[in-house]
């Protein structure tokens, strides 16, 4: 095994194809040369995969990054990235260069991220591709907040639910921001909305690797937990509700709090996305019952 390891390392470090690996906290623990050099990685660096984005977004160069604001395209992608066991995309570089990168994740969080050069295959068609890729994105993305929509979330309940079939049961939680009609009703719409980006941004901070936040509805957001059981979900949530309550969204308005209350299901094998979906809006309903701002499991 020893033997096996070496020699990978030494043939990773002469292969033109990108390799690398991050940890479960999206810090870059591995990545040969051939990878270090396309995205300007010194050889003892271990760099967080946001960090390095952000250096190479403001010195245009690694991917090329369209946007005018680093911090929402962060979010939108980072809401999406390791979130599904594997995916595979392309990927254009400020060099002109034009990749096909996969990511694997295990469930510990660990990815392995292998890509390969495929300018002078693909050159036909690049636009139609780069729009494409677009789309697909805006199809996942709640466009007020950022996050994943309604459409990505579920589709992470669906898979949470498939691997629970095999035991690793996980957990779902529903929030529901408290008196948000009466926030919108008190301080216009415009304000409401902010309270919703603040919300979703701040949640979205707390979200590890393999768990999948999105906003599935007005004022409702879910957070899928695969396999975790209810009392670190719970433990997990309510630190969320904390940094809500002493969140001040509004500068106009230094002294608005706000708050809100979240419901959690245990998925039971065989059960269907909606029935989970159903006890855990059941659970939420039982905060809101019981005063609010509070988390309560089913
Ligand atoms: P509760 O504590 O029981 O959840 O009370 P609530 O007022 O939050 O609940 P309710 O569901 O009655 O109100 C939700 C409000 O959310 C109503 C709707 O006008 C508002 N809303 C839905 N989507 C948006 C949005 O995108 N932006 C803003 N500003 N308001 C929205
Ligand atoms: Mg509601
Ligand atoms: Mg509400």
């Amino acid at each position: 095994m020893d033997e096996i390891f070496e020699q990978l390392l030494h043939l990773s470090a002469r292969t033109e194809t990108l390799i690398a690996v991050y940890d479960g906290h999206d810090r870059l623990r591995y990545a040969n040369s051939a990878f270090r050099s396309v995205y300007f990685i010194e050889p003892d660096e271990t760099p967080l995969w946001p960090d390095l984005m952000r250096r190479n977004f403001e010195l245009r160069r690694g991917t090329v990054i369209q946007t005018s604001n680093f911090d929402e395209w962060l979010r939108s992608t980072q809401s999406r990235r390791g979130k599904m066991g594997y995916r595979a995309f392309e990927t254009d570089l400020c060099d002109g260069r034009w990749f096909w990168m996969t990511e694997a994740v295990q469930k510990n969080g660990w990815m392995l991220c292998i890509a390969s050069d495929i300018t002078s295959l693909r050159a036909h068609g690049r636009t139609v591709r780069q729009d494409r890729d677009q789309a697909i994105k805006a199809s996942y993305t709640d466009e007020l907040t950022g996050v994943s929509n309604r459409r990505f979330v579920m589709a992470r309940v669906d898979d949470m639910l498939a691997t629970a079939q095999h035991g690793d049961n996980g957990c779902l939680a529903v929030f529901d921001i408290d008196n948000f009609k009466h926030i919108n009703d008190r301080l216009g719409h415009h304000a409401g909305d902010v309270v919703l980006r603040d919300f979703a941004h701040r949640i979205h901070q707390n979200v590890r690797r393999n768990d999948c936040f999105g906003r599935v509805g007005g004022e409702e957001f879910l957070l899928v937990m695969p396999a975790t059981g209810p009392e670190d979900a719970i433990a997990m949530v309510e630190c969320m509700l904390t940094v809500i309550r002493f969140s001040r969204p509004l500068p106009e308005s230094p002294d608005f709090s706000y708050t809100c209350s979240a419901g959690i299901a245990t998925c039971v094998p065989s059960e269907s996305a909606s029935d989970l979906y159903r006890r855990a809006d059941q659970a939420l309903y039982a905060a809101k019952l019981s005063g609010r701002d509070r988390v309560r499991a089913a």
